[in-house]
């Protein structure tokens, strides 16, 4: 069975989580700040702040934005729940603006409209849909004109670049950016995330909040009549100053996810050529078409190959399809149900048919593998399976 997406791990991978479970601290060491470092320079940001997953990072981010009790923070629909959960965990409320149906990425008009409407946002999330970046510039010139942070669900566009070929996390247009570091995204660390960030007063509100709420940098105590002794640092001191989390990550992660880093640009170098190869597989097909442009193949991350496909046209349902295709040993999914569809979100008043562009894409949509090891001939076994399917 061939699935959508699996990760890569090699000999090195192991050695390096072997060399820290030989050595090193498990946990709150130096393999942290490294991985962090190492995402810096890697793109361009000035601060990282690593997590347990990506859905901490964006509450954290959501938190940071100042997100609460009577505020709202806007997303895409076509995104993974985690997107607009981290409004519900920081008790503010989630809204949704519709996609660009030819980008499958946020609208940065929609976003406009609804921004109007909701002067009490604090935060928009663009998500850069199967890793293509967004229109950062329109959407920050947006999110600035309504005094919103721009939080960037980079879950799958670790790799990726702008418009302007810059490194997507670089927060040239936005105040922070979430990477995810699940198997099927694009480097593995078991389960982890990342925040980036230009902005030093945010790094330092994300550290606190990533442990308890217990200051841990240099920032100043609210109590330093308990803080000092004659001037002197009392040694077992620290200082709770506002509710947190234990978002924290382990070194063991880190270690995988550093030594997954070195290997990311021939990851996404592979992935690449199978998006093109694919683009051109599929450029005779009447009742299929890749979801995404080709123009976009040379700086999307490469997350998910989308396809629609027509299926009232062909007169099979999605999950026909998705039967015969398994019959053949080929595994697919679809990204994603639009998140207002979700019973959580309809209990929320939200109304699908609200976002036309996300629902017309959802009923057309399905995932077709792309990951680092799927050989060409796989490729064309993909092919082959939906010209006899789809036709
Ligand atoms: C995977 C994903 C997340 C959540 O990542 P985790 O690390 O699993 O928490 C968030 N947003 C998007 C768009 C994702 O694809």
């Amino acid at each position: 069975m061939i699935p959508y997406g699996r990760h890569h791990i090699d000999e090195s991978d192991i050695a390096a989580v072997s060399d820290l479970l030989r050595g090193g601290m498990l946990t709150q060491g130096p393999m942290v700040e490294a991985f962090e470092q190492a995402i810096c320079d890697y793109t361009g940001a000035r601060f990282a702040v690593a997590v347990s997953s990506a859905t901490a990072g964006l509450h954290l981010a959501a938190v940071a934005a100042g997100v609460g009790p009577g505020t709202s923070l806007v997303t895409s629909p076509i995104t993974f729940v985690a997107s607009s959960n981290a409004a519900l965990y920081a008790n503010g409320r989630p809204l949704f603006a519709d996609i660009d149906p030819a980008t499958i990425n946020l609208s940065p008009q929609r976003l406009e409209e609804i921004l109007a409407l909701h002067p009490e946002t604090r935060a928009v999330v663009p998500v850069h849909f199967g890793g293509l970046p967004c229109d950062m510039p329109a959407i920050k010139a947006v999110a600035d004109k309504a005094g919103a942070h721009v939080i960037e669900d980079g879950a799958h566009a670790l790799g990726g670049r702008y418009l302007d070929g810059s490194r997507i996390g670089n927060n040239s247009n936005a105040d922070m950016t979430v990477f995810s570091f699940h198997p099927v995204k694009a480097i593995a660390a078991g389960e982890g995330g990342i925040v980036t960030t230009n902005d030093e007063a945010l790094y330092r509100r994300l550290i606190r909040l990533r442990s308890h709420g217990i200051n841990k940098l240099d920032d100043p105590f609210e109590l330093p009549e308990q803080a000092f002794t004659d001037g002197a640092q009392n040694p077992w001191y620290h200082e709770m100053q506002e509710l947190g989390y234990h978002y924290r990550i382990t070194d063991i992660q880190c270690a995988l996810a550093l030594s997954q880093l070195k290997k990311l640009d021939s990851f996404i170098a592979r992935r690449r050529q199978l998006a093109i190869d694919y683009d051109a597989d599929f450029a005779g097909f009447e009742n299929l078409r890749p979801a995404q442009p080709p123009e976009g193949r040379d700086l999307s991350g490469h997350h998910l190959y989308v396809v629609r496909i027509d299926f009232d046209k062909i007169g099979k349902t999605r999950g026909a399809v998705m039967l015969e295709l398994r019959e053949r040993g080929i595994g697919s999914q679809v990204h994603y149900i639009p998140v207002p569809a979700q019973p959580v979100y309809r209990r929320l008043q939200m109304r699908p048919e609200d976002y036309p562009n996300a629902m017309e894409y959802y009923h057309q949509a399905l995932t077709i593998p792309l990951f680092y090891d799927l050989s060409d001939e796989q490729r064309q076994s993909v092919v082959g399976a939906l010209r006899d399917v789809v036709g």
